[in-house]
């Protein structure tokens, strides 16, 4: 079993996720007492959260690219960046690292075009739904086609991230938003929609379209990973 490299905090929500899903299939798939081999580096998210909106990015990056040589130093043979809106400086820690990075797009588009769709609504951070790192992506390596949520609605996603899901607050409210905003994204075509955000499948597991969780879905990839022969 290999061992596999976290880089968390990000928020720490859904790090736990990540921790609780990947040995929950480690057991599954090994049975017994089996367990996944982890090792977690968690930042501050406050201090990732004041770079990204202030547009500091490559500050980010400095922080990210030292957590996974770190892992990487202590043993990790793959790493996972456990954020989708991160993966904006992907390419940065992917190319400061000499073992497999597992990037989150890539596994998503993945389950996608398994399940033989090429439309797809995505939610996410303003970050992730506006700026392109995430949907050229899947469009120009993965020939999907993305849809994303009016602007009203982006706003809406954006608040309910930041100040509840990464804050662990669950709220029926939110949750009847992002069920009518993902209505509204089928109803615009969207065939599946990306919960491009690693803390929304806290928070929605259905909808009138099939959902495509991250975190469950890098979960699997890395347990995968970390299986192989
Ligand atoms: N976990 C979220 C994501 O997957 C948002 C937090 C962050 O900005 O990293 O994008």
């Amino acid at each position: 079993m290999k061992t596999i490299g976290l880089i968390g905090g990000m928020s720490w929500q859904s790090s736990l996720e990540y921790y609780r899903m990947i040995n929950q299939l480690t057991s599954d798939r090994l049975g017994g007492l089996h367990s996944a081999k982890i090792i977690l580096f968690s930042v501050d998210f406050a201090d990732i959260a004041i770079v990204q909106h202030n547009d500091r990015w490559s500050e980010a990056a400095a922080i990210l690219i030292e957590a996974a040589q770190q892992l990487q130093m202590a043993g990790a043979s793959l790493v996972l960046l456990c954020t989708n809106t991160m993966h904006k400086v992907a390419d940065a820690i992917e190319g400061r690292i000499s073992v497999p990075f597992l990037h989150i797009a890539d596994v998503t588009a993945a389950a996608i075009k398994a399940q033989g769709l090429s439309r797809v609504g995505l939610l996410g951070t303003k970050f992730t739904m506006e700026q392109d790192f995430y949907r050229r992506r899947l469009t120009e390596k993965h020939g999907l086609e993305v849809l994303v949520p009016q602007p009203r609605d982006r706003d809406t996603l954006h608040q309910i991230i930041y100040d509840e899901l990464c804050l662990g607050a669950i709220a029926p409210n939110s949750r009847q938003q992002v069920h009518t905003i993902c209505t509204t994204l089928a109803q615009a075509g969207a065939e599946g929609i990306i919960l491009g955000c690693t803390e929304l499948e806290l928070l929605i597991q259905q909808a009138p379209v099939p959902l495509f969780p991250t975190t469950q879905l890098h979960a699997e990839a890395a347990v995968k990973g970390a299986l192989a022969e």
